[in-house]
């Protein structure tokens, strides 16, 4: 049996992680005053203005589907048995764009510009991920 492989965990991301098993989504934003920008991926400085100084806040996971894919043949065997589903890139609230699965049928697939939030999937026994599920209209 192939293992799925983990995230690699740091010392920059470890928080991100942690709040997935709290079942939160945390974000760094930049604390400068004059550019509050959210950051994702997790980094060590802000990508807009270059302050180190970065919060973490929790926000809401929600977003919209930017555009995704039905995935027949995955990057790492240990996802096989799970073929097919669907992984899109989901515009949040807040900004960034996040990747991740889509729960549901995928001979059913969303649309491009579907309100989706968060859930939260037992990927090992120790992590879970963050995933989306469709939401209704809003
Ligand atoms: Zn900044």
């Amino acid at each position: 049996m192939v293992t799925k492989p983990l995230p690699r965990i740091d010392a920059v991301n470890a928080p991100f992680f942690a709040a997935c098993n709290q079942g939160k989504v945390l974000m760094q934003r930049c604390a400068a005053p004059e550019c509050r920008h959210f950051i994702y991926y997790p980094r060590v400085c802000c990508p807009v203005c270059h302050s180190g100084d970065l919060d973490w806040v929790e926000v809401s996971g929600r977003g919209r589907i930017k555009t995704f894919t039905v995935v027949h043949r995955p990057h790492h065997d240990g996802f096989m048995a799970e073929t097919p589903y669907i992984f899109a890139a989901v515009e949040i609230e807040e900004g960034p764009v996040l990747y991740g699965r889509i729960e549901g049928d995928p001979s059913r697939p969303p649309k491009i510009g579907d309100a989706v939030g968060p859930v939260f999937v037992q990927h090992t026994p120790e992590q879970k991920l963050l995933a989306f599920r469709a939401e209704a209209a809003r």
